[in-house]
Order: structure tokens, then sequence, then C-alpha cells
């Protein structure tokens, strides 16, 4: 903060320096309630997927060895639980660090390749099929770790909000490469679609706290990429389903 030289004050300054000094208690406490709010918003997220990997280990310590079909159910749930919380710990942690202290390495990308390990890796973490359709060679200028993890906060919340299958679409236009993720799902409500970007901001407190998400995958997506010089966006229709757009730059 910066210091004030108190010389010869007019009152009018007095009643103005009072008026700032409000401001800025009040931005202090709000950044304050935010911060409490993001701790208990994250330990909740990170609980939920421990509780699952917790009650699944203690099922196959008493009833593991002699129920065969229970011994996968419960390695396939710890595996996929485990990699939901991997993947959590690193969205996290890019949020709790400034935005211009992210690593971001620009690179010419593969992106049919890459959506193909993401799909493969989401259909091993959560037994959904993710069909890729891809446009002949697409290269895009990127990052290409945090493009993936862009597209992971994506494929999740396909997966979180509607039951069929998941597919990704890769292609260009004249000025652009494109990355769509299309469900068939819930869908989001018109008035509610310039909301789903802000921190915390849940459609349906009760849909999402089943699938046990906080309001942040959207938010981070769109700082990702932002990061990577990507734009981001949805279209939705209540119960047909959810288009998320990634456009990137053309690499040649
Ligand atoms: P969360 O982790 O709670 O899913 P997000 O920031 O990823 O938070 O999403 C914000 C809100 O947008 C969610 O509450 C959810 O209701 C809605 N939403 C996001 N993606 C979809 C989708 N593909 N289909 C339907 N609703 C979605």
């Amino acid at each position: 903060f910066r210091r004030i030289e108190l010389k010869e004050t007019s009152k009018d300054e007095l009643v103005e320096m009072g008026a700032a000094f409000n401001d800025m208690i009040t931005l202090l406490e709000s950044n304050h309630a935010r911060q409490e709010q993001f701790v208990s918003n994250a330990s909740h997220e990170l609980k939920t997927p421990l509780t699952i990997i917790e009650s699944y280990a203690s099922l196959l310590k008493r009833r593991g060895l002699d129920r065969p079909e229970l011994f996968m159910e419960s390695v396939e749930a710890i595996h996929s639980e485990a990699i939901r919380m991997k993947e959590m710990t690193e969205q996290l942690l890019l949020l709790a660090r400034n935005q211009d202290q992210w690593q971001v390495e620009m690179e010419q990308v593969d992106l049919a390749a890459l959506s193909e390990s993401s799909a493969r890796a989401f259909r091993d973490a959560y037994n959904r099929t993710v069909e890729v359709e891809a446009d002949g060679e697409v290269l895009g200028w990127t990052d290409s770790r945090r493009l993936k993890q862009l597209l992971f906060i994506l494929l999740d919340n396909a997966r979180k909000y509607s039951d069929e299958h998941i597919v990704i679409q890769v292609g260009r236009k004249p000025s652009e490469v494109y990355i769509r993720v299309i469900d068939r799902g819930i869908g989001i409500a018109k008035e509610e679609l310039e909301h789903v970007f802000d921190r915390f901001y849940r459609v349906d407190e009760a849909r999402t706290r089943r699938g046990g998400g906080a309001g942040l995958g959207l938010s981070l997506a769109k700082d990702i990429a932002e990061a990577i010089s990507a734009e981001l966006e949805l279209d939705s229709l209540p119960g047909v389903g959810t288009t998320a757009t990634i456009r990137l730059q053309e690499s040649k």
C-alpha cells in the first residue's frame, strides 16, 4: 500500500481518504472470503474421490479375495478416482498460482493425435465411450500439456452431465483449427450460459453436487484457453446437449 503524506489536509481530502480506506477494507474482506471459499471447495473436491477410494479399499480388504467380480469393480473405481484426484490436484495448483506464472510452451501440435490419446486415457479411467472424428491431419499452434488439461475438463463435464457417448471433432476452417467436445446430455439453459465460466458457479447445486463439481472447471478452462492463445465457446440446448469448441491458430 502507498503511504499517505499528511500535511495540510482539508476536510474534503479526509472524507476522500476515509472512503478509500473503506474500499480497501471491503477489498481485503472479499479476498479473504474468496480464499476461505476456495480452500473449503478444494477440500470438498478432494474429499469426495478420497472417500470413494477409502470405501472401495476397505471392501477389497474384507471381501476382495473371495469375490472376483467385486475385486475388478473396486480396482477400477480406485483407479478412476485416483486419476480424477490427480487431474484435480493439477487444476488446483494452476488455480492457486498466478496466471502469469503458468509455464506455457507453444509448439506445433497434431490435434487429432492429442485428442486420440486424451480419449484413450479418458476411456481407461471412466469406462465411457469417446469417439474421435478427425478431418485428416490438423496442426495447431499451442501448448500440448495445457491443451490436454483443457480437453480433460471439457470431457469430464461431458461425462458428468450426459449418459451417452461423447464425440470429439477435430477440424479446420479457413482461418483456424478447432476441437469440439460434443455431448447429448442435460444441456444448459440460455440464461445460465453466460455464468458458467464464473469461478464456483454451478447451474444447479443439487445435480452438480452429485457429480462432485465445485464450479471451478470451466473458469479454469477459460484461463487455460487464454494462456495458450485459444478461444473457448459453449453452445448448449437444455435436453439436447452441449458443444464446447476450442479454436486455435493453425500451424503450417
Ligand atoms: P463443475 O465442476 O461444478 O462441473 P464447471 O465450472 O465445470 O463446474 O461448470 C459449471 C456449471 O456448468 C456446472 O454446474 C454445470 O451445471 C454446467 N455444465 C458444464 N458443462 C456442462 C455440460 N457439458 N452439460 C451440462 N451442464 C454443464
